[in-house]
């Protein structure tokens, strides 16, 4: 019997049937009416408005009975208004904060096959800007709390939903200022925000991700200094074969492999995904495995994962054709692993460097971002719904490369996770770019996803 089960539970994986709960009618309008509103509300930060998106899903959560002064909109500026809204649990155990950006990446009509801001169907996907990023999370969270509404269900804690400004750019982060000036209103044990996400590879689940870390940002200007002169005189000092010279030594220059909880689970579930050299590899880096580390840092992606990065990206130098140059510049962007010291990155590169002639300052600041933990609180409610969803699809711990607003969350000492049960195509990665989309399948299946998840994780 046993035996039988696991075959068909491996018979179901492998053939992509899933156990989803079926969606009645009027839920799956309601989802598609509240996604379609929002992505044909303009929110980019240039002449767009996330008060008028945060107004319309107000509108709407009162109407399904919410009282008034549990449904805020907030705006430190008219165009950047915030929602935060809350459906009551029957204890004052710590509630869960659901979050989601309103704002979306600028989009050029000409650009796209489609008009971005129109809610678009076609050939099984929803397109239009921002369907990825992030407002389908928005559409679900508004449709989920209108469900438990309706349905009258009560957790034993607080969900809050904060939809919320300028997460892409803008001066008017929604995330970072509810926590500095509106503690109080999302204060939470913990958060679900985007930088998850389910992979697929060529229709095939692969896993269901979840983000709980993510690097941190710095850059550095790096500037070399020279009296120059007339260029039909050569010196044997020169600004930019300074600064070259210095750069050179850089790019030889590999930072440490270092691990952490969410990085070394990673590969090890991800050595029981891959075959040969790479799996193999895989397990072997998560025990410290120095030459498995060594091939698995020649792809760009495993390398980002493993070590903290710093890359030249901008470069200028001289002031004229005829002339000695009197100065060169260059940006080093890094990527910094969260817990390492920015500091030490800069003495790093200082003595990489080995030229006291190469002036090193700060650009940007570092904002640390420390690893959410992989609490059982929160992973096993995520895997047992996964796995009931997708039998035999692991839950994948991911550190993002890049940062998101769980950053505000994490250093408010607020655990975030990037989970949204929502699948799409390792190489079809859309989200800033042109034609934006996501599978209308997928989003319905994160629709129910989410339903499930949120309320076991607050009941
Ligand atoms: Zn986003």
């Amino acid at each position: 019997m046993r035996r039988f089960l696991t075959l068909l539970l491996t018979l179901l994986s492998l053939s992509g049937e899933a156990a989803v709960p079926a969606l009645d009618e009027a839920t799956r309008q309601l989802a598609h009416d509240i996604y379609k509103q929002l992505i044909e509300i303009n929110t980019t930060d240039s002449v767009g408005n996330t008060t008028t998106a945060a107004d319309a899903m107000a509108a709407r959560l009162r109407a399904a009975g919410f009282p008034a002064p549990d449904v805020q909109v907030l705006a430190p500026n008219p165009r950047k208004g915030n929602l935060v809204a809350r459906l009551r649990g029957s204890t004052s155990e710590k509630p869960i904060l659901l979050l989601a950006h309103l704002d979306v990446v600028e989009a050029k009509r000409e650009d796209w096959s489609v008009d971005p801001f129109t809610f678009t169907e076609k050939d099984g996907y929803y397109y239009g800007r921002g369907t990825s990023d992030d407002k389908a999370m928005a559409a679900i969270f508004v449709a989920n709390l209108i469900r438990y509404k309706q349905e009258h269900f009560v957790p034993r804690r607080d969900i809050i939903l904060a939809l919320t400004a300028d997460e892409e750019t803008g001066n008017f982060n929604g995330a970072s200022w509810l926590v500095n000036e509106h503690r109080d209103l999302i204060d939470a044990a913990f958060a679900l925000n985007e930088g998850g996400g389910g992979r697929l590879q060529e229709g095939r689940r692969v896993y269901n991700g979840v983000g709980a870390s993510e690097k941190v940002y710095v850059t550095f200007a790096l500037e070399t200094h020279n009296k120059g002169g007339h260029s039909s005189v050569p010196r044997p000092d020169n600004a930019i074969y300074e600064l070259a010279n210095g750069l050179t030594r850089l790019e030889k220059y590999q930072f440490p492999v270092k691990l952490n909880e969410v990085t070394r689970t990673y590969f090890e579930r991800m050595s029981k995904l891959e075959e040969g050299q790479s799996a193999a590899d895989m397990a072997a880096v998560a025990h410290g495995d120095a030459d498995a580390a060594a091939r698995l840092s020649q792809s760009p992606v495993y390398n980002a994962l493993l070590r903290t990065t710093c890359v030249a990206t901008r470069l200028e130098g001289g002031h004229a054709d005829n002339a000695l140059p009197q100065s060169a510049r260059a940006i080093v962007n890094c990527r910094v692993l969260p817990g390492e010291s920015a500091d030490e990155v800069r003495n790093t590169i200082v003595s990489v460097l080995n030229d006291p002639g190469i002036e090193i300052s700060w650009v940007d600041k570092p904002k640390p971002s420390a690893p959410s933990p992989l609490d059982p609180a929160v992973m096993r409610p995520i895997e047992e719904v996964t796995n009931e969803f997708w039998p035999g699809v692991p839950v994948m711990p991911l550190m993002a490369t890049g940062a998101s607003d769980s950053l505000y969350l994490r250093n408010a000492g607020i655990p975030s996770y990037g989970v949204s049960g929502l699948f799409s195509e390792v190489n079809d990665s859309r989200a800033h770019g042109r034609d934006e989309r996501v599978s209308i399948p997928s989003f319905y299946d994160s629709l129910q996803f989410l339903y499930v998840l949120v309320k076991r994780l607050a009941s």
